[in-house]
């Protein structure tokens, strides 16, 4: 007997959005949050990270799953249609998101809509749809100044955005060492979760033993400094003697205190340029301190700090 399937199984429609996220758990919970979503299937990998996910947002399947830490940012653009697009980015925003594109009405579109960056990097068109509109209409409406400066408002904040993601110059070459480079890889991981994105790593002879980074977004931790978060994560040493901290911004004098009293005799910087740090301390007892004005760390504080001022001056204090 001949059994008809479905040509496409789960629910799905021809084309599914799969959003590889830098935080696929965080990604989940902001697509609950801000649209109701229905998250049907989680496949864990081995590490605890999300292998496969699928969730439901009104009519549909979206997949997600968690990026390697040392992939690039991949961001997704996604268009949603909802019953209240003011409630709807009202509640996305108390979820994390921020506004890319304020909220306007198209005469072109019969849409009310506007843009917003979601917690983990992905862009999102949220609309209501209000009314169908003639070709005639739509014509018009290209010619209607109002209009077209909407349109002009929706480029130029849509090409802001996209430009503050610019964290590396053309010719930057990564550093060769991989202990660094994990370094600035938990710093990408937090700058793509909203978080500040300052990474560390311990390594001995080489070899990376953890990495971690700034938690005082994430998980509301004022101590979690990348440089903590690592050390907190390398778990209990007998010696830290035979071993280099490596951090991407100069450390400040709480983690300055803790290489000091976990006698940790070298710390490799990423740059020192937005942060100057603690230098003189850390030499003054003996500490070695390598500079390496790591171009990418630089680009990548500077756009954080000119997009969280305040955030920046509560993690320093000021
Ligand atoms: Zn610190």
């Amino acid at each position: 007997m001949e059994i008809l399937v479905p040509s496409i199984p789960g629910g799905k429609a021809t084309v599914t959005p799969y959003v590889v996220a830098h935080g696929a758990d965080a990604f989940l919970a902001f697509i609950e949050k801000a649209f109701d979503a229905d998250v049907y299937l989680r496949v864990p990998n081995p590490d605890g990270s999300i292998g496969h996910a699928e969730a439901k947002i009104g009519s549909s399947v979206l997949m997600t799953f968690d990026a390697s830490p040392d992939w690039p940012p991949t961001p997704s653009f996604l268009s949603v249609y909802v019953d209240d697009v003011d409630a709807t980015i009202d509640r996305a925003v108390s979820a994390g998101a921020s506004i890319v594109t304020e909220v306007m009405e198209s005469a072109i579109t019969g849409d009310r809509g506007g843009r917003l960056r979601d917690p983990i990097g992905n862009v999102w068109w949220v609309q209501t749809h209000q009314r169908d509109v003639s070709p005639s209409e739509m014509q018009a409406a290209f010619g209607d100044h109002d209009e077209l400066a909407k349109i002009r408002s929706a480029q130029v904040s849509f090409d802001t955005e996209m430009r503050s993601r610019r964290m590396t110059q053309p010719d930057a070459q990564p550093s060769p060492d991989p202990a660094f480079e994990a370094a600035y890889q938990a710093a990408r991981k937090s700058f793509g979760e909203g978080g500040i994105p300052i990474g560390a790593a311990l390594a001995r002879d080489g070899v990376v033993i953890a990495s971690g980074h700034n938690e005082r977004v994430q998980n509301g931790d004022p101590i979690a400094h990348g440089e903590m978060a690592a050390l907190r994560a390398a778990g209990r040493q007998k010696s830290y003697r035979d071993t280099t901290l490596y951090t991407t911004l100069a450390p400040c004098a709480m983690c300055t205190g803790t290489i000091i009293q976990f006698k940790i005799p070298r710390v490799v910087v990423g740059e020192a340029r937005t942060f100057d740090g603690e230098f003189e301390l850390l030499r003054s007892r003996g500490v070695e301190v390598v500079v390496l004005d790591d171009q990418r760390c630089v680009d990548m504080m500077r756009t954080f700090q000119e997009e969280n001022p305040e955030l920046w001056a509560e993690d320093i204090a000021e």
